[in-house]
């Protein structure tokens, strides 16, 4: 793994208009292949700090580098391309497995790259530990798990070089949860893909044990 970071929050500080400041002077670095699990109360700020990783929210004051560079150096959606942000509830449309999939391919943004054939999909089905599925089968008929394994797949197959997860183990139940635990040290370790999870469940990833923060009253303290 190397120490290069490939996100850095320097002295970074954020409150919403009006609000109290969440951040106050944050420096953090995240390096590039390693998964990190930041740990939190609700409301201290974890989904917020997420979001300004992906410029979803702006900074009130310090920097946030991407590969070196300031965060707003970059043109919101080419870096959205490399900085993938994954929604707590799965986000699928009424339609087959394999649609799902594809669908990011047809965007503007994506228009360089190919979209991955049958026999590419029915791989990452299988990696993700799917392969009982159809690629004919309804995304919407899937199991809470399976869904939000179909959207770590989905992120996957546009090779993001971050995957920013907000409580992706929230809303499942503990069996579902270890699949997906699976799936994300398989995206981590076996493609390279730095994992930024924010997560007030505790989990133990089997291979790697990630890099854990605690965000509390507007300090992120590194706890292993
Ligand atoms: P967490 O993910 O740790 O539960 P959040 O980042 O969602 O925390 O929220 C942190 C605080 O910011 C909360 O007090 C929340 O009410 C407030 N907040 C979140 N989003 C907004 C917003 N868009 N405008 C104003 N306040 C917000």
């Amino acid at each position: 793994m190397s120490d290069h970071p490939i996100i850095a929050c320097q002295d970074l500080s954020f409150a919403y208009q009006d609000g109290p400041m969440l951040f106050q002077s944050v420096d953090v670095e995240f390096p590039a292949n390693s998964m990190s699990v930041v740990q939190g109360a609700s409301g201290a700020g974890k989904s917020t700090f997420l979001r300004l990783l992906n410029r979803l929210e702006t900074p009130t004051s310090g920097n946030i580098l991407f590969d070196g560079r300031p965060l707003i150096e970059y043109d919101p959606p080419i870096l959205r391309r490399s900085v993938s942000y994954i929604h707590q509830t799965p986000t699928l449309i009424d339609g087959t497995i394999r649609r799902n999939l594809t669908l990011p391919f047809t965007f503007h943004t994506n228009q360089s790259r190919s979209a991955p054939d049958d026999s590419r999909i029915r791989r990452g089905l299988e990696e993700f530990m799917m392969d009982r599925l159809s690629l004919e089968d309804n995304a919407l008929s899937l199991s809470g798990g399976e869904k939000q394994r179909l959207c770590l797949l989905r992120s996957m197959l546009l090779s993001p070089q971050v995957m920013l997860l907000d409580e992706p183990l929230s809303a499942l139940d503990s069996n579902s949860r270890d699949a997906v635990v699976t799936a994300m040290e398989k995206v981590n370790l076996d493609h390279g893909i730095t994992m930024i999870i924010v997560s007030h469940i505790e989990f133990e990833p089997r291979r790697a044990g990630p890099r854990t923060f605690r965000l509390e009253k507007g300090e992120m303290v590194r706890l292993s």
